[in-house]
């Protein structure tokens, strides 16, 4: 008959847990091994002073680097790359051991070469594997959140990979393969990345604000200052700021969607969609979104500095002063019907393009956009967008209603910022009425389902060639 099985029998014998082992307890170090701990996997340190090193997560044994490194096959190197030097008394005892170089430097290009292929050199006998230097040793304390999820990985040995590609699963993260350890530069610039694709946007705005704030500056306060010798100067902290905000973001809601229009021309003159978009154009086309997003920016701002208009104390003592000086004078002004209309549609354009702005904005975190089907975000992004550069387009038009042929705004011969802000939507939307043409449309379609115009000279070329 067969024995009864107790549940004791199955603890006694279950199997033990695997040993690894962690070089330094600092930080890191100790994070990783709590982690370790909490995850059913026993740790050994190795340190430099094994009776004197600090706290240590409970359970945890701690032996010189020797003895730590012979009773584990996998070793966690939570060291600084600047004290390697030590390892090189180790190399007989870190023979054939999995050595997880965690390191990271303060900045980029300071190493001829990378920090684990500075360590696969100094002990050729162990298999390097770059792992974890991702993670902070903050989040590996907290376990994986969502920010904090993936753990990027290279090295040389498959197997040596594989382990370590299961101790991270069994942590909880999500693991992906980089490839060999030629891959470590790659993976040690990754935490020293400041912002790479928001650069190009920044520099933008700031260079555009820059600009639009120097010209209305002469224009509006040194002009009046010059002309009629009043003092406006405090017209910059709102009325000045609140003119750069909505030019710098129509401008760069039009260059989002200026490259795609430029590509689009590109690709029926070359009458192909197989060579390459010059560099610029590629880059420019990947900070689409940050170009949107700072354009959405400064819309905002230029929304809030428009609600306080009304309690500003300028613009009280304005209206204050001529209704007084009507009542004075028992003046009554008509009502101007066009001048209601023209105001109103403006305010309504400009409600309508910051609505549908937001909406382009949420659209693109990365929560939303995911949980959209291709065809969903192309018709928000592309289709909504195009409607909301429209809107603020003509919002501005609206805002400058008769002013463009009266010379008298021409100060000094310069147009009136929001003049020179409409050149770029006007010609952005001008440029995609002309693709929007059926001719046109049809062609373009033509090449992106991969038709290809022949080129009679690179033919003949070709066929010399052969
Ligand atoms: P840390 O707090 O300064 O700890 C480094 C440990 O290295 C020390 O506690 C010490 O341990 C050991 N050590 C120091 N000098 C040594 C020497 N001359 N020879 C041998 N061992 C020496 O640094 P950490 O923040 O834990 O960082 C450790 C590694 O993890 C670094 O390579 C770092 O780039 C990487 N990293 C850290 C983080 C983080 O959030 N902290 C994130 C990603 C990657 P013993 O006294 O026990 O020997």
């Amino acid at each position: 008959p067969e024995k009864p099985h107790y549940f004791w029998q199955t603890v006694m014998t279950a199997p033990e847990q695997e040993l690894l082992c962690i070089f330094g307890t600092g930080d890191f170090g100790r994070s990783l091994g709590q982690r370790l701990l909490q995850t059913g996997y026993r740790v050994v340190y190795g340190s430099r002073r094994p009776h004197s090193c600090g706290p240590l997560p409970q359970g945890a044994q701690v032996m010189s680097h020797e003895a730590a490194a012979q009773s584990a096959g996998v070793i966690f190197l939570c060291v600084h790359r600047e004290n390697y030097d030590f390892l090189e008394t180790l190399v007989t005892q870190l023979k054939g051991k999995v050595l997880v170089d965690v390191s990271n430097n303060l900045k980029k290009n300071v190493y001829p070469e990378a920090n684990a292929e500075y360590l696969q050199r100094l002990i050729p006998g162990a298999h390097v594997v770059k792992a974890f230097n991702t993670l902070s040793a903050w989040s590996l304390q907290n376990g994986p959140s969502d920010a904090s999820r993936q753990v990027y990985l290279c090295g040389n040995s498959a197997e040596a990979k594989q382990q370590v590609v299961e101790t991270a699963t069994k942590l909880g993260f999500n693991v992906l393969d980089r490839g060999t350890l030629s891959a470590a530069r790659e993976l040690e610039d990754f935490p020293l990345q400041l912002f790479p694709e928001w650069r190009l946007p920044l520099r933008l705005a700031f260079g555009l604000t820059a600009f639009f704030f120097f010209y209305l500056l002469i224009r509006d306060v040194v002009y009046t200052y010059v002309e009629q010798d009043k003092d406006i100067s405090f017209r910059i902290m709102v009325s000045l700021a609140n003119k750069v905000f909505p030019i710098v973001s129509l401008i760069m809601l039009s260059l989002c969607y200026l490259p795609g229009v430029v590509a689009a021309f590109l690709q029926l003159y070359r009458g192909t969609k197989y060579k390459r978009f010059p560099d610029w154009l590629d880059r420019w086309m990947l900070c689409r979104k940050q170009l949107g997003l700072l354009a959405l920016g400064f819309a905002s701002l230029h929304v809030l500095y428009t609600l306080i208009i009304p309690i500003r104390y300028y613009v009280r003592f304005r209206i204050a002063e001529s209704t007084i000086s009507k009542i004075k004078e028992n003046q009554t002004s008509v009502f101007d019907t066009t001048m209601a209309w023209r105001v109103d549609s403006y305010y309504a354009m400009g409600i309508l393009g910051f609505g549908l702005y937001l909406l382009l904005g949420i659209s693109s975190l990365p929560s939303v956009s995911n949980a959209l089907s291709w065809r969903e975000f192309s018709f928000i992004q592309s289709k909504l967008g195009y409607l909301t550069l429209f809107f603020c387009t003509f919002h501005t038009y609206l805002y400058g209603w008769d002013k463009f042929l009266r010379p008298s705004y021409y100060k000094w011969y310069t147009p009136p910022g929001y003049m020179l802000c409409l050149v770029v939507p006007s010609v952005v939307m001008a440029l995609k009425l002309v693709i929007l043409l059926p001719c046109v449309d049809r062609s373009l379609t033509r090449i992106r389902r991969g038709w290809e115009r022949t080129d009679p000279e690179g033919d003949s070329k070709k066929s010399l060639l052969t």
